[in-house]
């Protein structure tokens, strides 16, 4: 015996390899690594179509005799044509790695050394077809294989090896075989080889205690899961069936119609059960399932509960928190022959790509696919299919059918693709400025234009000419929850999917269209606010645009820090910082610069990976609604930004008393940002920033350049009419330049252009509305009667229709005075005389006040700018200038006007939370 074994060392093994698939392809290269083995023939099934198993094209390449047989047994007698074509290559060892045909016993028993063949479970657990399914589903702690020797039995043959691997409670079906059964298979079939050959291969008998054969599950009446279990047997029966061919239930609708589904994506969910679902009745279940944020909520008869992510609907695998989302968003189902060629076609391109058979619920990322691929597969779409697609579409589609569904979308939508999407809202056309433009009038929910609740609306004035300009819904706290609600799903959804660097492209794309749009934007928000159409153009838009822009660099460049910490000796220890987006964020902006505003807020927000609702100004929240048009189409994902027009006291007090919104950036006047404050405090102790009110003080020094003085001086009041947050509130002129200042700007008064604002020559418009108007006419009322001297203005622009109010100059205002207090927001110019000796009491008197937004002074002596600049309470110092900001600069104040920053690097940590990680290794 010893010797005959000796003499069979001394010859090659002729090995037949008689399977299919990647797994028996890449047996057969580790084999051939093997200078004793000859590979004689492989045996294979057929092609399918034009496609051929991929075994037989690497044995191909490798000049080895491929035989496909359709079967090889008729009515169970050995096909006598197989047969003689199986004899011809004389194999010494047959080795079946992975097949899923009926082998006769004379080719089993036709080797001289035998078959071995791989099996996907310890034997004698789990013989049959479905293994490591029934695995799962039995709820077994221990995972393997075997490889034994195949007899007339199924799966009986006394056994060669058998390797096992814990089963951990993420495992599916597809984990398993990924990390362990095929790569470790893979390697154990050379090893049994190896065996063989030398030898040393055991052949220990079967034991028929403990012996299961499992049932088929290719078989569909099998795939249906009984709900009446713990939850335990659901989860195990869910993922035994995972990604292939899924768990089958049925949907009981509310009109009496049921819809076979399959689940995927299972987890055992300890948090259950939820307060914010909408119910699902699920056929064998008594109580009713819960479509929530997270899944479909399923509770086990045990009372425990198991949470599913993804569900099948027909071809399209959709996040089961989408469901009802998805019923009223009829996917496609009518495809044409011309659209099923194409997905013919598309499959044979993710083919190429992943190397494995692609069915409709292939996802590209789980079977392995990396960026390059997604730029393959981008590329190589765009080049058959002619379409415009970007990378983010994959990561917003990376199942096939999805994907195929959005692929159908562009090539019906021609040119039009869904990143440029016609939308269907209720619209008004403003004719203005020689052009139509279309403006959204409703609230922007979920990426859609809807009604408010009720049909509530707010009239818009045309403050240039008092007309009600049109109707726009007005948010109720049911739409703020919904929008809240779309923002919240949209979080831990699509927006997580979507990288920082997509993102800021996404903020490009969408600072690309405000700038090819920056006229009709610019037009708007002069109707709608009373800016001035140049303005508006340069600043109101001007500088949202370039928010946009700037924030979006910040996207790819949010990171924390490593921080060296004292070790446990003897260990080491690393600790390092992430910066987190927040979650879903709350915006609540003013009239002044409604478009301004937001970008600055929002910017910041998106940059930082939030997603959000706005609530603009109830007076003008035109732009914002146009904004909300662009976004769509931009790209963003629905629900990352939602804009809800209404009333302060309701939607605004809503967005503050939200317990899912995680943080407020608040831009409007100190009392209301101190109610604010408290809702956040009292709703769920949310973040907060507040950009309050200001009567920011200017100081003129006899010493400056009296020209730049005089137009900064008129500007840091008169600027956007002087409803501007850093509107110098307060000058203190040298008393020895006094009344050649004051000359110098009445002069400049008398010859302002006041009128439409769309006018190009035109310098100065109407207030925003009505109540600000007569809140500036009563401001200087009391600036009279407290014995100021009005030296100009003061009054309605007589014989003007439309909130137009005159600039305004007070001279001789005392500390004590209402005006010299409080912030008017108007084109107020409000002077103060001061002695250039003491300039210790002038910076006492700059500061006595509970503002400190901005400041301001002129002097040509560097000393005395930057000692002001060093004393003066406020959050920005403007010297020999005013007004000059910039999005990369922090921007934000002290005291009561407020504290966090808009804008530069700060306005991201605004939106950002920073988590502490410590490693010890
Ligand atoms: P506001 O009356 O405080 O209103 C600001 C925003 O808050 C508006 O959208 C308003 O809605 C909303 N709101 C009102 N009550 C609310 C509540 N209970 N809960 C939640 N939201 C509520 O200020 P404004 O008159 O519009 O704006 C002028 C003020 O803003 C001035 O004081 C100015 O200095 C300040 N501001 C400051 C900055 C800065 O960066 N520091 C910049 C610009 C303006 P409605 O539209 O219904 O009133």
């Amino acid at each position: 015996m010893v010797l005959w074994y000796v003499w069979l060392a001394s010859l090659k093994i002729r090995i037949a390899i008689i399977g299919q698939s990647n797994f028996a392809a890449d047996v057969l290269e580790l084999l051939l690594e093997r200078s004793n083995i000859q590979i004689v023939g492989v045996f294979t099934i057929p092609d399918k179509g034009t496609r051929e198993d991929i075994l037989a094209t690497t044995a191909s390449i490798h000049n080895i005799p491929v035989f496909k047989f359709a079967s090889w047994r008729r009515k169970g007698v050995a096909l006598p044509e197989v047969l003689e074509q199986y004899k011809s290559v004389g194999a010494t060892l047959n080795v079946l790695p992975f097949c899923s045909q009926f082998i006769p016993m004379e080719v089993i028993d036709g080797a001289l050394l035998g078959s071995i063949c791989y099996h996907p479970s310890i034997l004698p657990r789990h013989r049959g077809a479905s293994a490591i399914s029934w695995t799962l589903i039995e709820g077994d702690e221990v995972a393997g294989f075997s490889i034994f020797w195949a007899d007339d039995g199924l799966d009986t043959g006394p056994l060669l090896l058998t390797r096992q691997t814990n089963v951990e409670p993420t495992d599916t079906l597809d984990t398993i075989y990924k990390r362990f059964l095929y790569p470790e298979g893979v390697k154990a079939m050379r090893v049994a080889v190896d065996m063989v050959a030398s030898g040393t291969a055991p052949k220990i008998i079967q034991a028929e205690v403990g012996a299961t054969y499992d049932p088929a599950m290719f078989k569909t009446e099998n795939q249906v899961i009984n709900l009446q279990a713990s939850a335990e047997r659901i989860w195990n029966f869910v993922r035994g069936l995972d990604s292939v061919p899924g768990a089958i239930a049925t949907v009981l609708h509310e009109n009496g119609t049921e819809e076979q589904i399959r689940l995927f994506g299972a987890h055992l969910y300890s948090a259950g059960p939820v307060s914010d679902g909408k119910v699902l009745r699920l056929r064998g279940l008594t109580k009713p399932a819960w479509i929530h944020s997270r899944g479909l909520l399923i509770e086990g008869t045990d009372g425990a509960f198991v949470n599913i992510r993804r569900i099948k609907r027909g071809t399209k695998v959709i996040s089961a928190s989408d469901w009802f989302r998805q019923s009223e968003n009829q996917s496609i189902t009518d495809f044409t022959e011309d659209e099923l060629t194409k997905r013919t076609l598309l499959a044979g391109i993710w083919n190429a790509i992943l190397k494995e058979e692609i069915d409709s619920s292939t996802d590209f990322f789980a079977s392995g696919a990396g960026s390059m691929d997604v730029v393959r597969l981008v590329e190589e779409v765009k080049e058959v299919f002619d379409v415009p697609l970007q990378n983010e579409q994959v990561f917003m589609a990376p199942v096939f059918e999805e994907f195929f569904s959005e692929l159908v979308r562009f090539l019906r939508q021609g040119s039009a693709c869904s990143s440029d999407q016609q939308l269907d809202f209720e619209a008004f056309t403003l004719k203005a400025n020689k052009r139509k433009i279309r403006v959204p009038t409703q609230l922007f929910i979920n990426g859609e234009f809807v009604d408010a609740e009720g049909q509530r609306t707010l009239e818009i004035v045309n403050p240039t000419n008092e007309e009600v300009l049109c109707k726009v819904a007005c948010a109720s706290a049911t739409d703020v929850d919904k929008a809240v609600q779309a923002a919240h799903s949209a979080f831990y959804g699509p927006w997580k999917q979507i990288t920082p660097r997509q993102r800021g492209q996404l903020m490009v794309n969408l600072a690309d269209l405000m700038e090819r749009n920056k006229e009709e934007l610019a037009t708007i928000e002069s109707v709608d606010s009373g800016a001035v159409y140049t303005l508006a153009l340069k600043t109101h838009v001007g500088m949202s645009i370039e928010a946009w822009r700037y924030f979006a660099g910040w996207c790819d460049k949010i990171q924390g820090n490593t921080i060296p910490v004292n070790p446990a000796r003897p260990n080491n220890v690393l600790t390092f910082t992430r910066k987190e987006p927040i979650g879903v964020c709350g915006l609540i902006t003013p009239w002044n610069y409604p478009l301004m505003m937001l970008s600055w807020k929002m910017a910041a927000c998106v940059a930082a990976g939030n997603t959000c609702l706005i609530k603009p100004a109830q007076t003008c929240p035109l732009t914002a609604l146009k904004f909300a048009e662009l976004t769509v189409r931009a790209g963003f994902p629905p629900g990352v930004i939602n804009v809800l027009p209404g009333k302060g006291s309701d939607a605004g007090q809503a967005v503050a008393d939200h317990q899912l919104v995680r943080k407020l950036g608040f831009t409007g006047s100190t009392p209301i940002g101190k109610h604010i404050m408290k809702s956040c405090a009292d709703s769920n102790l949310k973040k907060c920033s507040l950009e309050l009110g200001g009567k920011s003080p200017l100081i003129i020094f006899a010493d400056c350049d009296m020209d730049k003085a005089v137009k900064h001086g008129m500007s840091s009041v008169f600027f956007n009419k002087g409803e501007n947050c850093i509107a110098a509130g307060r000058l203190f002129v040298e008393d020895r330049i006094h009344d050649e200042f004051i000359r110098r700007v009445l002069k400049d008064l008398r010859t302002m252009t006041i009128g439409d604002p769309l006018d190009r020559s035109t310098v100065h418009g109407p207030q925003n509305h009505k109540a600000h108007l007569d809140k500036l006419l009563e401001f200087c009322r009391r600036g009279v009667d407290d014995g100021a001297k009005l030296v100009y203005g003061g009054c309605r622009v007589p014989h003007l229709k439309g909130y137009f109010f005159t600039p305004t100059v007070f001279t001789n205002v005392t500390d004590d005075m209402f005006i010299a207090q409080e912030e008017s927001f108007g084109p107020i110019m409000i002077i103060s005389k001061f002695s250039g000796s003491d300039v210790d009491s002038l910076m006492e008197r700059a500061n006595r006040t509970e503002y400190g937004l901005a400041s301001g002074v002129f002097t040509k002596d560097i000393g005395k700018a930057l000692s002001f600049a060093d004393r003066i309470e406020a959050g920005t110092v403007f010297v020999n200038v005013y007004n000059k900001t910039d999005v990369a600069a922090p921007f934000g104040g002290f005291k009561q006007s407020g504290y966090g920053k808009d804008l530069g690097q700060e306005a991201l940590n605004e939106y950002l939370k920073t988590k502490c990680v410590t490693v010890e290794y």
